[in-house]
């Protein structure tokens, strides 16, 4: 197991109906449940790039994708998550193959049915995703909603953590991303009044300032970087698993779902247990080879 810092992790797994009990109470505002109801941790299951296409051209992959079968390999995930349920789901964007199809949402939609009755699953929407056709498909999703133009914006309360989901998506099928000023801004005070919930950020692009990412990513960490609320960063594209760190906040790169680039490098989701203080992510591999140390720890700056 690789460790960054030795922490504990409780074994403690929020139930269902304290969830659900939890998620229904945010609805009507910002709750904070007395500290005697807090749970230690939350457990969550993350992926990306799902890439989901309207019809299933599994038997002729493009060139230099590996482990290609998208349809398949959302069955496979949402299979495996619906035998022993987490929290929610966060799908970290490009959830439809390039364009952001009607059918790509509809044989997602259809996936995440082998999921338990109104388990929640949150997504975040990347450059191959379409945001009216998006919610076209998906009318109801989780979560708060936030209203902020132009952009598909969830906050999550999930005790004893809290997840925000931006959206990244600039111009669908254009690589690049951006959040947009209204969106940082957004942020910026949404943050700035908070209550100190340990808050992970969940986004579609690649914190990367050289390229392949979005291009305000350094306002977003001017935004972040003096929020200490801010512990994570969650995020996909790339399609390689992996971590880093800005300063002293995580940045957590989640694996693909739907295929590779290289066939070095794996597919498939990640099991998370969160706690106020520190994160312990397991990557269960569905396609190419599964890392020797599948565990990471990751204690949260104070
Ligand atoms: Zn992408």
């Amino acid at each position: 197991m690789k460790s960054h810092k030795q922490i504990t992790v409780s074994q403690y797994r929020l139930d269902r109906r304290g969830f659900l009990a939890a998620a229904c109470l945010t609805l009507i505002g910002r709750v904070s449940l007395a500290s005697d109801e807090r749970p230690d941790s939350t457990r969550w299951a993350m992926l990306a790039d799902t890439h989901i296409p309207t019809v299933d051209n599994s038997a002729n992959p493009p060139r230099n994708h590996h482990y290609f079968n998208p349809l398949g390999n959302a069955e496979k995930i949402m299979t495996a998550v619906a035998a022993d349920p987490t929290a929610g789901m966060i799908i970290a964007g490009d959830l439809a193959r390039l364009e952001g199809k009607i059918g790509d949402y509809e044989n997602l939609a259809e996936r995440i049915a082998l999921l338990p009755e109104k388990y929640p699953v949150f997504m975040a929407l990347g450059n191959h995703d379409h945001r009216e056709n998006f919610r076209h498909v998906f009318k109801k999703t989780p979560g708060r909603l936030v209203s902020v133009e132009d952009r598909h914006v969830t906050i999550i309360d999930a005790p004893p953590i809290r997840f925000i989901v931006l959206d990244s998506l600039k111009k669908v099928n254009l690589t690049e991303g951006e959040l947009s000023e209204v969106q940082t801004t957004w942020l910026k005070d949404f943050l700035a009044d908070g209550d100190h919930i340990p808050t992970i950020i969940v986004l579609h692009h690649t914190l990367s300032p050289l390229g392949g990412g979005f291009t305000d990513v350094a306002q977003f960490y001017d935004v972040i970087r003096p929020a200490r609320s801010v512990k994570a960063v969650l995020f996909g594209h790339s399609h390689v698993p992996g971590y880093a760190a800005f300063d002293d906040i995580h940045l957590i790169n989640l694996p693909a779902a739907g295929y590779s680039f290289k066939e070095n490098v794996p597919i498939g989701w990640m099991n998370a247990t969160l706690t106020p203080t520190a994160g312990r992510f397991k990557l269960n591999t569905i396609g190419g080879p599964a890392p020797a140390e599948p565990t990471t720890e990751l204690t949260w700056r104070q």
